[in-house]
């Protein structure tokens, strides 16, 4: 069906806006080719390489992303690094419009002495690791440590918190990667400090993250009923938040987890607000955390913000673990916002020196930042795909000078690039599976490239 006739589409990262940009787009306009590539040889984006593995009902989303991949119209191209292996000009020249959903793949930083301490890890990192991302498989993370502190209130905060304080018998049910599993078996640590520069108010996680926690089969959760107080401008501001239920029931449980007595389970979270992280000490490695009290005043944006109040504390902690955010690095060759981690764009639309770039697209973190949960992808994708058929349709994007699909392939081949089908990942997902099963797990993933292009050759 291939001809100028058909639009052709290029996604540009096979996570969850990927794929819901291609299943909008195809139920949209028929006569349509999409090809969505990934760097990686497997699909999924986070929903792979970032969601916790204990939390595999999430990972059910990818029976939705298996039926668009199995649309003829729908081609994947695992293992092509666009950037490297294909250009923006490449893709101009074989496509009509390309979105990019790339996400965010890097970390923001603390900026505070210290930070590059041996011990001292990106929680992204962290999360890459146990969720066998080759990148991060050559990656250690030394568990010797009995108490460890984790910056940040958010939902990944959460999850790393929660791994470090499951047991290896809840863990191994689960697809977490095997290295980490194995490391944390043997883990020495016990307490777990979590650390929040605002109040339980402002925190960024939601309702059944915080509950879980209380629910950990050899962990107590300790908080001070101090901290979980709100003060007056908090509660004012409670009364007008846009996430008021949120907020509310968090509160609710923080205090019921301060009416709980302790059980004597072998490990304990201390969640603490209202501190912020000042220095990273050590010899060598981080042996310190050193965090400044803060009150909370009115900031520029009209929202609560963290000033210090001058009083310390030493936390002994052997590992830091900074949960303070996701941020984008873009794609070579196209803008980019680097404060706030997004190629600029009006709802979708790449804008290159304040205009509007014909036929480049954005969608999901790269678009908005790394906001949300998968489900928030879909109608963000949505808005992307609408925008690109409304410049179709309007005649404002170019013919491509190649448009067949076995041009690209030429293209690649040329290139020495080993293009990951659907039908090779398909292959890779069955025996990960069987792997699996024989240890009562969903899946035992590949965690390196080289050890996926074996299996596929055998
Ligand atoms: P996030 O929700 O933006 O949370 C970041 C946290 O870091 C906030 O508590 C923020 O506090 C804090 N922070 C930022 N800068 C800081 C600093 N300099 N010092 C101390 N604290 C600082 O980000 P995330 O946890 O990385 O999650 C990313 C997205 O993925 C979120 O939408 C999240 O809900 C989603 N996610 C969902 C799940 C799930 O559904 N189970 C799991 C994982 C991730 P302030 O508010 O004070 O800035």
């Amino acid at each position: 069906m291939t001809g100028t006739s058909v639009l052709r589409v290029a996604i540009v990262g096979g996570g969850p806006s990927g794929f819901f940009a291609a299943e909008h787009l195809r139920k949209q306009h028929p006569a349509l080719e999409v090809d969505l590539f990934d760097r990686l040889p497997t699909p999924y984006g986070l929903v792979r390489g970032g969601v916790a593995p204990d939390h595999q009902k999430i990972k059910a989303v990818t029976r939705v992303f298996d039926r668009i991949a199995a649309d003829p119209a729908v081609r994947f191209l695992g293992n092509v690094t666009v950037g490297k292996d294909l250009t923006r000009e490449d893709l101009r020249r074989h496509y009509h419009a390309v979105i990019y959903a790339v996400g965010a793949n890097t970390d923001r930083h603390l900026g505070i002495p210290g930070e590059t301490l041996a011990g001292s890890h990106a929680a992204t990192d962290f999360v890459g690791w146990y969720n066998g991302h080759p990148d991060y498989a050559d990656r250690s993370f030394d568990l010797s440590a009995e108490r460890v502190a984790v910056v940040g209130m958010g939902n990944v905060a959460i999850d790393v918190v929660r791994i470090l304080a499951s047991t290896p018998e809840a863990l191994s049910t689960t697809d977490i990667a095997a290295p980490a599993l194995e490391a944390l078996r043997t883990s020495r640590v016990r307490e777990i400090w979590m650390l929040g520069r605002r109040g339980p108010v402002q925190a960024a996680f939601t309702n059944p993250e915080l509950r879980e926690l209380g629910e950990m089969a050899d962990a107590d959760v300790v908080v001070r009923p101090e901290e979980i107080t709100p003060d007056p401008a908090s509660e004012a501001a409670l009364a007008v938040l846009e996430h008021r239920h949120t907020a509310e029931r968090n509160i609710e449980t923080l205090r019921a987890f301060a009416a709980k007595p302790r059980s004597g389970r072998r490990r304990t979270i201390h969640l603490r607000f209202l501190c912020s992280p000042l220095e990273i000490a050590g010899s060598g490695r981080v042996e310190q955390l050193v965090i400044g009290r803060n009150r909370l005043v009115p900031g520029s944006d009209g929202n609560l913000r963290a000033e210090a109040t001058g009083e310390r504390e030493t936390l002994d902690v052997g590992l830091v673990f900074r949960s303070v955010g996701y941020l984008g690095t873009g794609v070579p060759g196209l803008p980019l916002d680097a404060r706030k981690g997004i190629i600029p764009n009006d709802r979708g639309r790449v804008l290159e020196n304040g205009a509007a770039a014909p036929g480049e697209y954005v969608a999901g973190w790269i678009k908005r930042g790394p906001t949300g949960v998968v489900g928030t992808n879909k109608p963000d994708a949505a808005e992307t795909a609408d925008l690109l058929l409304e410049d179709f349709e309007a005649g404002r994007l170019a013919a491509p000078a190649e448009p067949e699909r076995a041009a690209v392939d030429r293209c690649l081949a040329g290139r020495g690039v080993r293009v990951v089908t659907w039908a090779d990942w398909q292959r890779l997902d069955a025996i990960e599976r069987t792997r699996g099963a024989a240890l009562g797990r969903p899946r035992l993933k590949f965690t390196r490239r080289p050890e996926m292009f074996a299996a596929l050759a055998s």
